[in-house]
C-alpha cells in the first residue's frame, strides 16, 4: 500500500452527477488513507506523514462529508468525534466470559507455577510420561507481557467493522462503552484484510502518562480538580455518557487476546494476527522459554517500569502453546494457563516542603504532606496523605515526628493515594522545625474538638466544631453537592465556590438556587455567557434523581452506591426520612453504622431546614421509577444465556427485555441455565446447551413468551 489509492468499493450506487461520483470516490480513498496513516501513527508508532498533512486530509474529508453526507463511510475517522452523549450505560454481555488472573508475588511462586505447566507440557499428548522425560527436553515457552494498569475492554467486530465495546464488569456482563471507545485513536474502526466475520478482542485502555500530566496541568489552570491517578481517570473517561472528553484525552488501547474469531497455534502467533488486523499490540511482549528467561524478562521490565510511557503494575505470563492452554483449562474465575506477577509498590524519595491541614465537609482536619515533585511509578506526585494526627506524630518510621525539610520515602500502589511511608534519618535533621498539628481550625480559627473513636484505639479525630460558620466546611459541602456524581453542576468549580462563599453569596447548597446571572457576572472574570451557562446548569440539577440528590446531601458514610441502594429501596425522600433503624437495616448493603448515620443526619434540625429549603427551591428529589419487579411470567427467577445474532434485537435490547421480565442474564451455559436465547451463528454455547438439554429459544419465541407480538 502507498499513498492515497482510489478504491471503488463502498461507493453508494446511484450516485448522480460526475462531480458526485468523483467526490464519493475521493471520500472512500481519503477514509482509507486516513485509516492507514492513523494506524501507522497510533498502533505502529511509525508515521509516514506529518500531523499537518494528516489534518489537511482530515479537513478535506470533513468538507466532502458535509457536502455529500450520503457517501460518508461507516468507518470514517471523522466519526470518532462529535457524537452526542448517550442517555445511560447499558449492559454489555460477553459471549465468552472475561476472566481475571491469579497472582504470584515472588520468584519462588513463579517457579512453582512454571514448573507445573512445564510438567504438563512435556507429557502432553501421552507421548512422554513425566518419569521418562529426558532431562534436556526443551523448556516450555511462555508469552511474557507487561500488565497494563488500565481498564479491561472487549471490542467486537462484525464483517471487519467495529460494532461493540464493553467493559469487563463482572466478567459476564460489563457496560457498553462503544461511544467512548470509538474515539480512541488506536482502536481500529475497520480491520485490515483477513478479518473474520465475527471477532471479539480483549485489551486494556489506559492513559499515555505524558498526556495525562499535561491534561492534569490544564485542569488545574481551568480550576478543575486534577485526576488522582491515570487508571481511575481512564475508567472515568471511558464510562462517561458524553464521548467528547474521551475524544480529547490521550487514551491508548493495546490488544492482548481474542475472545472469539481467531485461531492460532500459539498465543504469540495470535498477537501477530491481531497486529496484522490493525490493533496496537504491546511492543514489549516477549516469548521466553523456562523460568529463568521469564524471570529475566520480568526484571528487565521492572527496571524499565519508571520510564515507560504508561503505567504497568506487573507482568502477565501465558502458556504460549494454545493446545496446551486448552488442556490446562480453567479454575472457577481464572485460567490455569496464565498468571500475573505483581511488582512491589513503587517507592521514591523526596523532600517534605510543608504540611497542609485541610478541613473536610464534616469539619475533620486532615494533614496532607506537600512534597517536592517526584516521579513514583511513572506519575508525578506532589501531595501525599498523612492520615491523621497520631500517624503524623507517632508513626515509628517518622522518627519522632515529621520535620519541614525532611527527606521522606513515598509509597504508591495502584489506585491507592500516595503515602508518606518513612523519614530517612540524616545528619542535621534535629535542627529542622517539627511539624505541629494545629489547635485551631486553620480556616475559621475555632478551637478543634478531639474525638476518640472507640472502635479504633489509635484513631483520634480533630474536628472543627463550627459547622455552620466555617468557610472551609461550607466550601467542601458545596463542592461535593455540585460534584459530577452528585448534582453534576457543570462550571461550578473550586474557584467559583470559594468566591461565592467568601463573598457570602451562598452559605448552603440551597442558596445556589437563588443565584442570578447578574450576581455571577459581577464576580471576577465571569462573562455573561459563562454566567448564563452556570445558572442553566444549576437549574437543570433540580431534576436529578433521588440517588444523586441523596449522595449530594453528604450524609456521612453514605457514598454513591449506598445512596443508590437507599433510593431504590425507599423510592422517595419522605419514606427514607420516616424510616427507623430496622427499616434502614432491611436495605441491602446497609449496616448498623450507616443506618445510625442516616438517622442522625435526618434528626438534625439544621439538615431538615436545608432539605426543606432545597425542596422549596424546586429540587425534585425525583422518586426512582421503581422497576416494578414482575412476580409472575415465564422468565421470573430464570437464568438465560444469549448467543449468536438475533434478527432484530441487539444483545443489549434483548438483555434489557429479559431483565425487565425478571430473568438473570448470564454469560455461560451451565446446568443452572434455564433457557438459551440463540440467534444466527450461535457457537459453542448452543452446543453446550444441547449437550445439557437446556431449552433453546429464538427471538420469535422470546417475543411470544413476553407477549410482544400478537400470536
Ligand atoms: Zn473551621
Amino acid at each position: 500500500m502507498g499513498g492515497v489509492q482510489l478504491q471503488m468499493v463502498g461507493l453508494n450506487p446511484g450516485a448522480g452527477s460526475s462531480e458526485e461520483v468523483a467526490a464519493a470516490a475521493r471520500m472512500v480513498a481519503l477514509t482509507a488513507a486516513l485509516t492507514r496513516h492513523g494506524h501507522l501513527y497510533h498502533a505502529l508508532n511509525a508515521p509516514e506523514i506529518s500531523d499537518l498533512e494528516y489534518d489537511a486530509l482530515l479537513r478535506e474529508l470533513e468538507q466532502l462529508e458535509a457536502r455529500w453526507p450520503a457517501h460518508k463511510q461507516p468507518d470514517s475517522p471523522t466519526s470518532r468525534v462529535g457524537a452526542p452523549p448517550i442517555a445511560e450505560l447499558v449492559p454489555f454481555p460477553h459471549r465468552v466470559p472475561m476472566l481475571s488472573l491469579g497472582n504470584v508475588f515472588s520468584r519462588e511462586d513463579l517457579g512453582d507455577w512454571v514448573e507445573k505447566r512445564d510438567e504438563k507440557g512435556k507429557v502432553r499428548g501421552g507421548l512422554m510420561s513425566a518419569l521418562d522425560r529426558p532431562a534436556d527436553a526443551p523448556a516450555l515457552q511462555f508469552s511474557v507481557e507487561p500488565k497494563l494498569d488500565g481498564l479491561a475492554i472487549e471490542l467486537v467486530y462484525e464483517g471487519g467493522l467495529l460494532v461493540g465495546a464493553g467493559t469487563r464488569g463482572d466478567g459476564s456482563v460489563g457496560e457498553d462503552v462503544l461511544h467512548t471507545m470509538r474515539t480512541v485513536r488506536s482502536v481500529p474502526l475497520r480491520l485490515g484484510e483477513g478479518a473474520p466475520p465475527y471477532l471479539s478482542v480483549r485489551g486494556e485502555v489506559l492513559f499515555d502518562l505524558a498526556g495525562f500530566e499535561q491534561m492534569n496541568e490544564q485542569r488545574v489552570i481551568a480550576g478543575e480538580k486534577p485526576f488522582e491517578n491515570p487508571r481511575n481517570a481512564a475508567a472515568g473517561t471511558v464510562r462517561q455518557l458524553d464521548p467528547g472528553p474521551a475524544s480529547q484525552r490521550p487514551l491508548l488501547f493495546f490488544a492482548h487476546s481474542a475472545g472469539e474469531g481467531l485461531a492460532a497455534p500459539t498465543h504469540s502467533a495470535l498477537l501477530a494476527q491481531l497486529r496484522g488486523l490493525g490493533f496496537a499490540v504491546n511492543p514489549r511482549n516477549r516469548v521466553c522459554a523456562g523460568v529463568d528467561e521469564v524471570w529475566a524478562a520480568i526484571e528487565a521490565l521492572g527496571a524499565e517500569r519508571g520510564s515507560l510511557p504508561y503505567e504497568i503494575d506487573g507482568v502477565v505470563i501465558k502458556v504460549d502453546d494454545m493446545a496446551l492452554q486448552d488442556e490446562l483449562g480453567f479454575l472457577t474465575r481464572s485460567p490455569r494457563w496464565a498468571v500475573a506477577y505483581k511488582y512491589p509498590a513503587a517507592r521514591a524519595r523526596t523532600v517534605l516542603e510543608r504540611v497542609d491541614f485541610s478541613v473536610g465537609r464534616s469539619g475533620v482536619v486532615t494533614p496532607v504532606a506537600v512534597l517536592a515533585p517526584v516521579r513514583v511509578g511513572g506519575v508525578t506526585v506532589r501531595n501525599a496523605t498523612l492520615h491523621n494526627e497520631q500517624q503524623m506524630r507517632n508513626k515509628p518510621e517518622f522518627l519522632g515526628g515529621l520535620r519541614v525539610g525532611d527527606l521522606v520515602e513515598i509509597y504508591r500502589a495502584g489506585d491507592v493515594i500516595p503515602r508518606v511511608d518513612a523519614v530517612v534519618d540524616q545528619p542535621g535533621r534535629a535542627d529542622l522545625a517539627l511539624v505541629a498539628f494545629p489547635a485551631c481550625c486553620p480556616v475559621c480559627e475555632t478551637p478543634l474538638d478531639r474525638e476518640e473513636n472507640p472502635d479504633e484505639l489509635d484513631k483520634i479525630t480533630w474536628r472543627c466544631p463550627n459547622r455552620l460558620g466555617c468557610r472551609a466546611q461550607r466550601e467542601a459541602a458545596l463542592q461535593h453537592f455540585a460534584g459530577r456524581l452528585a448534582m453534576d453542576i457543570e462550571g461550578l468549580g473550586e474557584k467559583l465556590v470559594r468566591q461565592l462563599v467568601e463573598r457570602g453569596l451562598v452559605e448552603h447548597p440551597s442558596g445556589l438556587y437563588h443565584l442570578s446571572v447578574g450576581t455571577l457576572q459581577d464576580l471576577d472574570r465571569m462573562g455573561q455567557k459563562s454566567a448564563q451557562n452556570i445558572i442553566a446548569a444549576i437549574e437543570a440539577s433540580k431534576a436529578r434523581p433521588l440517588a444523586r440528590a441523596l449522595f449530594a446531601l453528604g450524609i456521612p458514610l453514605v457514598g454513591e452506591s449506598t445512596a443508590r441502594d437507599l433510593a431504590r429501596h425507599f423510592g422517595g425522600l419522605d419514606a427514607l426520612q420516616a424510616a427507623d433503624e430496622a427499616a434502614l437495616l432491611a436495605v441491602d448493603g446497609v449496616g448498623k453504622d450507616v443506618a445510625r448515620s442516616v438517622l442522625h443526619f435526618f434528626a438534625d434540625e439544621g439538615h431538615q431546614a436545608e432539605i426543606a429549603a432545597l425542596r422549596a427551591a424546586g429540587v425534585a428529589f425525583a422518586p426512582e421509577a421503581r422497576a416494578a419487579a414482575p412476580t409472575e411470567g415465564p422468565f421470573v427467577g430464570k437464568t438465560v444465556v444469549l448467543t449468536g445474532t438475533l434478527p432484530t434485537l441487539s444483545r443489549q435490547q434483548a438483555t434489557a427485555l429479559l431483565e425487565g421480565a425478571g430473568a438473570k442474564v448470564s454469560g455461560s451455559v451451565s446446568k443452572k441455565t434455564n433457557f438459551v436465547l440463540a440467534g444466527a451463528d450461535a457457537g459453542s454455547k448452543l452446543e453446550k446447551a444441547q449437550e445439557l438439554k437446556v431449552p433453546v429459544i429464538d427471538e420469535a419465541e422470546l417475543r411470544r413468551l413476553l407477549g410482544l407480538d400478537p400470536a
